[in-house]
């Protein structure tokens, strides 16, 4: 659709001899999903909705010809009823921080210098015709407080230091964007609409590390990602920002592709590093951690793609600056997909801190049909899900941990009074279940076990002495899996459990 409404802009323009006033820009995604395809028109940043090939004469004749606003595709808001024109005036946006987002929905992702025309590669130029020592940008990323946005939470300048402190005579850089949690598309987009911001940040991690190859390893179901990326790629080659002596600083660093194959458990640091070698996914223990024994053994410094694209705004604007932004142990924004029962769906981003309620009612437009919030799924498969006692926690890396959910990538699936929260339960362990590599016994058997409970008591077979043996079989998963996807697959089940015993017991009653 968004294709079609282009091409006709293009024709309209030439066709009223309008080329020299308008230009057309196709960029990445606004993050507004459910209003596309979008036009913005600027200077005034007036955000048209829902455009169809045939708005196309209406916008060109009303807007650009008369200066008059095509009123019936304007945005009206979810809260109060009223028009919202410009960009900087829809709920949505207002409440947002575009950090890691801000040039998706701004530049053209295809072309590099509009990259550059933001600022983009400055840093990189900057550190290396300077020759910055590297652990003066590991301090700098250590002082921002800037935490993997992949789920884990590490430190990032942490990370950082240990792939550099660690000896090899070859260290590589990868970037995970095996994004995979149900309803989650943060990472997609920003390779949609910003590869390059992720391709400045590890050329750098390289300089910092000693690395002079990275890897991308990216879903093969994105195609677009996949195919902007590699524009991306192409393009920092031929302006010498990749390949050999960049900048003329003896520096050398190349980038490549690896696509995944569609499975969960490789988003797994230690699974995903067996996959680029092209080797069955599975994880191993750790320690040692990549950043000691990663690709072919060397160490490795893996991030995902969201920390990659903050690194170049905390190198630019400081990190003091960034840790200005959240709260104490999280620092700077976070990027969720809001989905499910919710009205505004789309990816946001908001600094660490917001509360729930703010994210649901003032940039989600609140639920459905005006009905009750009943909770917030967030960490996907191995989240938990948050009840309506705490729409008002600041959300942040710790306060999830302490309700029993986790940030996770930052999928967020809003249900509403008519969900049943033992299903929800039911769908993540199927997830889990589906996705367990079947290497360790735990999450192998025991989330077929407690799928098997939570399916009996869904049909109405469940007895009350299942409910300690589900808890159980919960603990002793998480306790024993071997990697993060075994030891966090039973968390919906106990979340729901926490704070949602009572559905259990309706189920498991109403068949009496
Ligand atoms: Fe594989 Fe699950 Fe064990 Fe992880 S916990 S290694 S996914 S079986």
């Amino acid at each position: 659709k968004s294709d079609a409404v282009r091409e006709r802009l293009h024709k309209e323009i030439k066709k009223r001899n309008l080329s020299d006033k308008v230009k057309v820009f196709k960029t990445g995604c606004f993050g507004f999903c459910k209003l596309g395809p979008i036009v913005v028109v600027h200077p005034d940043r007036t955000f048209y909705i829902k455009v169809e090939a045939k708005d196309v004469d209406e916008i060109l004749d009303s807007h650009i010809g008369k200066g008059q606003v095509v009123e019936r595709l304007l945005y009206k808001s979810v809260n109060n009823d009223e028009v919202q024109k410009t960009i900087d005036e829809i709920d949505f946006f207002n409440h947002q921080m575009r950090i890691a987002l801000r040039n998706c929905g701004v530049i053209n992702p295809e072309d590099i210098k509009e990259y550059i025309a933001m600022g983009g590669y400055n840093n990189l130029a900057n550190i290396l015709t300077n020759k910055t020592p590297p652990t003066d940008i590991i301090e700098e990323l250590k002082k921002s407080g800037l935490r993997g946005r992949g789920g884990g939470g590490f430190l990032t300048g942490q990370k950082w230091e240990y792939a550099y402190n660690y000896e090899g005579n070859k260290k590589f850089v990868l970037c995970n964007a095996d994004e995979g949690d149900p309803g989650a598309f943060m990472d997609r987009s920003i390779l949609e609409g910003d590869p390059h911001s992720v391709i400045e940040a590890m050329i750098i991690a390289g300089y910092c590390i000693g690395a002079h190859q990275g890897y991308v390893y990216v879903r093969a179901e994105y195609p677009i990602a996949v195919d902007r990326l590699e524009i991306a790629i192409d393009q920092a080659k031929k302006a010498g920002l990749l390949g050999q002596n960049i900048f003329g600083s003896g520096f050398d660093f190349d980038l490549d592709i690896r696509l995944g194959a569609g499975a969960f458990v490789c988003g797994e640091e230690t699974a995903l590093i067996q996959s680029v070698m092209g080797m069955r996914g599975e994880p191993r223990p750790r320690p040692p951690f990549p950043a000691e024994v990663g690709l072919w053994e060397k160490p490795t410094l893996n991030n995902n793609v969201e920390t990659f694209a903050n690194i170049p705004v905390i190198l630019e604007k400081g990190a003091d600056w960034f840790a200005s932004i959240g709260t104490e142990n999280s620092k700077g924004t976070k990027v969720f997909a809001l989905a499910g029962q919710i009205n505004n769906t789309g990816l946001i981003e908001v600094p660490m801190g917001t509360t729930l309620r703010t994210i649901i009612y003032d940039i989600g437009g609140g639920i459905h049909d005006n009905k009750q919030f009943k909770a917030a799924q967030t960490g996907g498969p191995s989240g938990g899900c948050i009840p309506a006692d705490y729409l008002d926690i600041k959300i942040d890396f710790d306060t999830l941990a302490d309700i029993g959910s986790m940030m996770g990538s930052g999928g967020m699936i809003i249900m509403d009074e008519s969900d049943c929260m033992v299903d929800i339960a039911r769908f993540y362990l199927e997830f889990a279940q589906d996705e367990s590599c079947g290497k360790c016994v735990p999450c192998r058997v025991g989330t077929r076990r407690i799928l098997e409970i939570l399916k009996k008591i869904t049909k109405g077979k469940g007895e009350m002495e299942d409910l300690k043996i589900l808890e159980d079989l919960c603990y002793d998963i998480k306790d024993s899996s071997l990697c993060g996807l075994g030891q966090s697959a039973p968390n919906p089940v106990l979340s729901t459990l926490q704070y949602f015993k009572d559905e259990y017991i309706k189920h498991i009653k109403d068949k009496e």
